[in-house]
C-alpha cells in the first residue's frame, strides 16, 4: 500500500510524521529513535571500523526529502569482520545530530546493510572550510536537468574525514517509517566544504534535518 508523502514543512513535517500514517507510528512512539544529541558518551573498546570505499557509480535518485546517491556494488565498511555494504549516501542541512547542543550545518548519511539485512548508518558532520572535490561532481545533481544526468562518477573515500573515531549507538532512521534497529556510527572527524558548495544545497533543499529526540536509556559510546 502506497504510504502518505511526508516532507518538513509545518503541515507534513517531524511533528506530524506519526499522524499521517499508522506505519509511521515509531516516529511518534518509539523509544529508540534518531537523531540524538551526542554528549556523555562512555568511552569503550568496540570491533575497529575500516573503510572499503573508493571510486563509484552512482544513480541519482531526486527523493522529495533530499538527492539521494545509490551505489554500484562493491564498497563497504568493515566492523571488526562483519562486511556492510553501502547501498547509497545523501545529505541533510543541517545536521540532524547534535554535538553537546551544537549543530554543524550539514550531515552526511552513509546507508550499510549487512547480510542479514540489518542496517548500519554513518553519520559524517560538514562544516564550512576548503571546498571539497568529490562533492563537486555530486552537486551537478542539483542543478543538471534529471533526465539528462542518471549517475555521477564520485571517489568515495574522499566524503570521508581522516579518523575512524565515532559515537555509536543504537537509533533510527530519522525519516518515516523511522524504523528501529539502525546502528549508528556517527565520526568525531569533520568535513569541510566551501560557503558556494553548502549554499548550492540550502538552495536545493533549505532544510531536511528532524529534530533530536529522547536518548532514553540507551547507551552513547565513543571508541
Ligand atoms: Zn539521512
Amino acid at each position: 500500500m502506497k504510504r502518505a508523502p511526508w516532507g518538513y514543512a509545518v503541515d507534513n513535517g517531524p511533528a506530524c510524521w506519526a499522524l499521517l500514517d499508522p506505519d509511521y507510528r515509531l516516529c511518534g512512539c518509539g523509544a529508540e529513535q534518531s537523531p540524538v544529541n551526542l554528549v556523555d558518551a562512555r568511552a569503550a573498546q568496540l570491533p575497529s571500523l575500516r573503510f572499503d570505499y573508493g571510486l563509484v557509480r552512482a544513480a541519482i535518485e531526486d527523493t522529495h526529502a533530499t538527492v539521494q546517491f545509490n551505489a554500484a556494488p562493491g564498497h563497504g565498511l568493515m566492523i571488526g569482520r562483519r562486511r556492510h555494504e553501502l547501498r547509497q549516501f545523501h545529505f541533510h542541512h543541517a545536521s540532524e545530530h547534535l554535538v553537546e547542543g551544537i549543530r554543524w550545518p550539514m550531515e552526511l548519511h552513509f546507508v550499510h546493510t549487512d547480510i542479514k539485512g540489518g542496517l548500519t548508518v554513518v553519520g559524517v558532520f560538514i562544516r564550512e572550510g576548503e571546498a571539497n572535490s568529490a562533492v563537486e561532481s555530486l552537486w551537478q545533481a542539483l542543478v543538471d536537468d534529471p533526465e539528462s544526468l542518471d549517475h555521477v562518477d564520485v571517489d568515495l573515500t574522499a566524503l570521508l574525514p581522516g579518523s575512524t573515531r565515532a559515537w555509536r549507538y543504537r537509533g533510527s532512521l530519522t525519516t518515516p517509517p523511522c524504523s528501529e534497529g539502525v546502528s549508528w556510527i556517527v565520526l568525531t572527524d569533520i568535513l569541510t566544504l566551501s560557503a558556494r558548495q553548502i549554499a548550492a544545497f540550502t538552495n536545493y533543499r533549505p532544510a531536511n534535518c528532524r529534530p533530536v529526540q529522547p536518548l532514553g536509556a540507551r547507551v552513547l559510546t565513543i571508541c
